[in-house]
């Protein structure tokens, strides 16, 4: 099974993500999370991508759908996520070519519904393990007492570049100038299954659930 999360900055894409990995042994590709990866690699695309994501705006299409066709030649067992991609009706329209040519097909589309000012709420309050990845919430999740990380136990958290308020307005405004459009665009195909993205995560994990059957 092949699926897309979608939904604007925050409302907690990666976090259900990782879920299905888990639970459903299926493979994350999270293009936020690849060129975090590129941004430290110090090449010359590196630091383009730095800039660019700092501002909040968002990376050419020709980078993340090269990022995105590397990795759809790697073993994919139960299905991909595409986590943060795609993000324009450009990267929609290769995701269906890439898929077509390895042979497979889109399952579903996950939108994730949450209202702006809860999303400005969440980013501002994030932090992430820098070890595992596990995301917290100084509100709804804060980091541990004992300052080790529940899932793995380290104790470095970091925050990141681009969850301050200027870049968050401008990812906003890239959301919905260049993303949004996706949502008609998939129901159109069909594929667009709506859930409540502001629930506590087990409720909208559930919902996902069985929206995917
Ligand atoms: P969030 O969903 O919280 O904004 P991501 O980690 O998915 O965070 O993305 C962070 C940044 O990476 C984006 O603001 C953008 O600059 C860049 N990015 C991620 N995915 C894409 C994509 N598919 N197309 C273009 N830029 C992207
Ligand atoms: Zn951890």
């Amino acid at each position: 099974m092949n699926i897309i999360l979608l939904g604007p900055p925050g409302a907690g894409k990666g976090t259900q993500a990782r879920r299905l990995v888990d639970e459903r042994d299926m493979t994350q590709l999270s293009t936020g999370d690849m060129l975090r990866e590129a941004r430290t690699s110090g090449t010359e695309m590196g630091r383009v991508v730095a800039e660019v994501m700092d501002r909040g705006d968002l990376v050419t299409d020709e980078i993340v759908i090269g990022l995105i066709e590397e990795k759809l030649n790697g073993d994919h067992g139960g299905g991909f996520i595409f986590d943060g991609f795609p993000r324009t009706l450009t990267q929609a329209d290769a995701l269906g070519e890439l898929l077509k040519r390895h042979g497979t097909t889109l399952d579903a589309v996950i939108e994730m519904k949450v209202d702006d000012a809860a999303l400005v709420e969440r980013i501002t309050a994030r932090s992430t393990c820098g070890e595992c990845g596990e995301v917290y919430n100084d509100i709804t999740k804060p980091q541990p007492a004992d300052g080790k990380c529940a899932n793995c136990g380290a104790s470095n958290f970091k925050r990141r570049a681009d969850d301050n308020a200027d870049s968050l307005k401008q990812r906003l405004m890239e959301y919905y100038k260049k993303t949004s459009p996706l949502i008609g665009y998939y129901y159109a195909k069909g594929d667009l299954k709506t859930v409540d993205g502001l629930g506590e995560i087990e409720d909208v994990a559930a919902e996902i659930g069985k929206a995917l059957g």
